[in-house]
């Protein structure tokens, strides 16, 4: 084989560590495998996976190209791919070295953008859209009549998991960090939000305002992306044989639980769950992503793009992210 020019820009992590890390990088043009398509990157998604990798929470090789979600239009396809061709618009959640100009995707993950969504919309759906699509209809169903506690509210699973949650009939109480995410939680259909960083004890108070809005009871299930800091809290705001959702840890990764505590509080369930196991087969893939791309389409589901950012700036994207500064959907554009 020839050797190829380096005329690719990406965005390589060259070891774990903090976003002085990421490097803007000149890689060889990939080439896809035959079952893959090549996608020039319109936008790429930033999520809070992309900096547990980078700075070592989860285990990687290094360098990488970092990222794994984004939209794009197709360049060139895989002797193997017949349903997606030359020129269609594409998104996906799960191809590693999406902070890229190029990406190869595989085609069995690609998801064609329906006309009337933009690449920004699509390269924000995947990740966090088809998250909180599984949460709320996979692992705790919601239902009219529910009480539910959404952390985070304004972040970028937050404001779709919100307003998911809202549409099911559920009565939402979100916390947020700031007048400004208060705002955008209760436009996202949150009917009471709590400002948890001007509480004084998180552990003690939060659980006593929940209990306060639902006389007396706690919600019936809690979806904690916080973790580390809101664990204990969230385990004491929910209702006689509530569901804790436990499925990220910006603050942190949560210590081993003593299971008796669930006994001890009432019975409660404690699930973490991971996207992938939720899209394993393309049949549920298509039926998430389908019911999210209608609902913007039909103007149902507001998918905020709260900053975008350069490539060449991944560093700073990360530092917004990490410093709780952003609101909904971080992007990378090439
Ligand atoms: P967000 O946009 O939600 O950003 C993180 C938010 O968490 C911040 O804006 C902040 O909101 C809040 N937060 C609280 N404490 C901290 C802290 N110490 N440091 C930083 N942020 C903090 O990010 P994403 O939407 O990308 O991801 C949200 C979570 O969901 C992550 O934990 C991620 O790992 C998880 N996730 C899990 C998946 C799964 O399948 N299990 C899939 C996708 C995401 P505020 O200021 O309001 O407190």
């Amino acid at each position: 084989m020839s050797p190829r020019s380096p005329n690719v820009r990406a965005i390589r992590a060259t070891a774990a560590g903090g976003p002085d890390v990421l490097e803007l990088a000149e890689l060889p043009d990939p080439e896809p495998a035959a079952d893959e398509v090549l996608v020039r990157v319109a936008a790429a998604g930033v999520n809070f996976i992309d900096t547990y990798r980078r700075s070592g929470v989860y285990t990687m090789t290094f360098p990488h190209v970092v990222g794994s979600e984004g939209a794009g239009t197709v360049v060139a396809v895989g002797a193997d791919v017949s349903e997606i061709a030359v020129g269609d618009r594409v998104a996906w959640s799960s191809a590693p070295g999406s902070y890229a100009e190029l990406v190869a995707v595989r085609a069995s993950k690609a998801l064609l953008v329906p006309e009337g969504v933009s690449d920004q919309v699509a390269a924000a759906l995947p990740l966090q859209g088809l998250t909180a699509h599984y949460l709320v209809t996979s692992t705790f169903p919601v239902q009219a009549g529910h009480d539910v506690l959404v952390h985070a509210a304004a972040g970028g699973v937050g404001l779709l998991l919100t307003q998911l949650a809202a549409q099911r009939g559920a009565r939402v109480i979100a916390t947020v960090g700031s007048v400004e995410k208060e705002r955008l939680a209760r436009e996202a259909g949150a009917a009471d939000v709590i400002r948890y960083r001007e509480l004084d004890d998180l552990t003690r108070d939060l659980p006593a305002e929940v209990r306060a809005l639902t006389g007396g009871r706690g919600v019936h299930a809690v979806f904690d992306s916080v973790g580390k800091d809101t664990f204990d809290a969230s385990l004491a705001s929910l209702h006689r044989r509530g569901t804790l959702v436990l499925f990220g840890g910006s603050s942190g990764p949560v210590p081993p639980v003593d299971p008796q505590r669930l006994n001890a509080a009432g019975s409660l369930f404690l699930t973490r769950p991971t996207l992938d196991d939720h899209i394993a087969t393309r049949d549920e893939l298509d039926w998430r992503a389908r019911e999210l791309f209608d609902a913007v389409r039909a103007g149902a589901l507001d998918v905020r793009v709260g900053a975008t950012f350069p490539l060449a700036d991944a560093a700073d994207a990360h530092r917004a992210l990490e410093s709780r500064s952003t609101t909904g959907k971080v992007l990378l554009l090439p």
